[in-house]
């Protein structure tokens, strides 16, 4: 069983389960639950109305905002709710990209970034702009002279994830950055899976533009933000009556807003610490799939790495069987990104490392927080010894073919 710091977060994950799917998403913290609380009831108004219901909700809303602002090392007004990363991905490429037409119509990205990102730059590609798909290194990298190399007269943007969500590679953003201010092209870095294990600073990355997501980080889903830095226009891609300065139109979403604030401000407080405990536990997991199970290839970078991404692939073992028997077992894990599970798609993250056909289709992400602990990992690991040798058995592969 997993044993939590507390019952009632045992009580939210469900017993005799233990979850290793944190990059997918993260159960509420009962604090945040508590400080939500009051903004589904007493706390109802709308931080549009002037009277004192109002004023409550808009003095809720420029609390979290100061506590994320302050957090990343931003000004309070450069903090943009939305409604997740999607939305701020979504916002970032197409309203800046929008906004700046008479700049350019050129736009730099990779290919390993989230769907939120690529489709967002095909539906750009639709409407008349160019984009550029970076490749990526077999470790999942892409070099700030990559992004030098293809910078044109009109780019305007580019767009470079912190960490991917699959491998948990993290990508040089200080470079990049150094290589976007000196050519005058912005930069939009989707930080939704580093916000929760490593130091996230506006001036220190370099970033115009930073997404992030609430329930990545113990906190509802369905919020996020955009770091707009002062100066960058953005065409706003919901209209209506002008919230978040003009920005993002809509009623805020007050409750999700204020879970949102109290998440990042336990973040902050347990982000450093958390981030070496599981590296010591991805570590530990390393060293035992690699000495416990024959034909593993360790995907994502070795040492570029989230503190709490563990992806490997198991030759000759069927990635969704090895889900399924995991699954059964009581373990919860992910074959690729969530927001494409359900489709049996192989993923373009893995396609992109130029993997042979059966490491990608017998990949298995593990992502660790703040319940795991290490007897877990024992069990996890006995687990997955015997379903790899099981279904390897049951495929009749023989490994000598792989
Ligand atoms: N970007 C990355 C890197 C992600 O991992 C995700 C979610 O998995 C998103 C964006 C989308 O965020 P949200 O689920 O808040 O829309």
């Amino acid at each position: 069983m997993t044993v939590g710091p507390s019952a009632r977060e045992g009580i939210i994950l469900g017993m005799n389960r233990i979850y290793l799917d944190y990059a997918a998403t993260t159960p509420m913290r009962p604090e945040v639950v508590d400080a939500m609380e009051p903004f589904f009831n007493d706390s109802f108004g709308n931080p549009s109305s002037i009277h004192t219901y109002g004023q409550q909700a808009k003095a809720a809303l420029d609390n979290a905002r100061d506590i994320i602002a302050n957090g990343i090392g931003a000004d309070s007004s450069e903090v943009t709710f939305t409604s997740g990363g999607t939305e701020a991905d979504n916002l970032a490429l197409i309203g800046v990209m929008m906004a700046n037409r008479d700049k350019g119509n050129h736009l730099i990205t990779t290919q390993i970034e989230h769907d939120a990102i690529l489709n967002s730059a095909k539906f750009l590609e639709l409407i008349g702009m160019r984009a550029t798909y970076l490749p990526v290194d077999k470790y999942g990298q892409v070099s700030a002279q990559q992004v030098a190399e293809a910078i044109e007269p009109d780019t305007v943007l580019v767009s470079v994830m912190h960490a991917n969500n699959e491998v948990g590679t993290i990508q040089p953003i200080e470079a990049i950055s150094a290589v976007t201010k000196e050519k005058g092209v912005l930069l939009h870095t989707d930080c939704v899976q580093t916000f929760g294990q490593l130091p996230v600073n506006v001036d220190r990355l370099g970033a115009d533009l930073i997404s992030l997501s609430s329930h990545k980080i113990y906190g509802p889903k369905g919020i996020g933000a955009l770091y707009i830095r002062n100066g960058v226009s953005i065409q706003p891609v919901l209209h209506g009556g002008g919230q978040e300065r003009a920005k993002r139109s809509g009623t805020e979403n007050v409750p999700a807003i204020v879970g949102f604030g109290e998440a990042a401000r336990i973040l902050f407080n347990v982000r450093e610490s958390e981030s070496k405990r599981l590296t010591t536990l991805r570590d530990l997991i390393r060293f035992e799939i690699e000495r416990r199970i024959p034909n593993v290839k360790l995907n994502g970078h070795p040492t570029d790495r989230l503190p709490n991404n563990v992806n490997y692939s198991f030759a000759g073992v069927e990635g969704q069987a090895l889900l399924l028997n995991l699954d059964l077992a009581g373990i919860a894990a992910s074959s690729g990104s969530a927001c494409s599970a359900g489709s049996v798609e192989p993923s373009h993250v893995l396609k992109a490392l130029n993997l042979p056909d059966f490491y990608i289709r017998s990949a298995l992400r593990l992502s660790l927080g703040r319940l795991t602990r290490e007897a877990d990992i024992s069990e996890v690991l006995e687990v997955l010894e015997k379903t790899c040798e099981r279904l390897r058995l049951l495929a009749g592969s023989s490994l000598s073919a792989v």
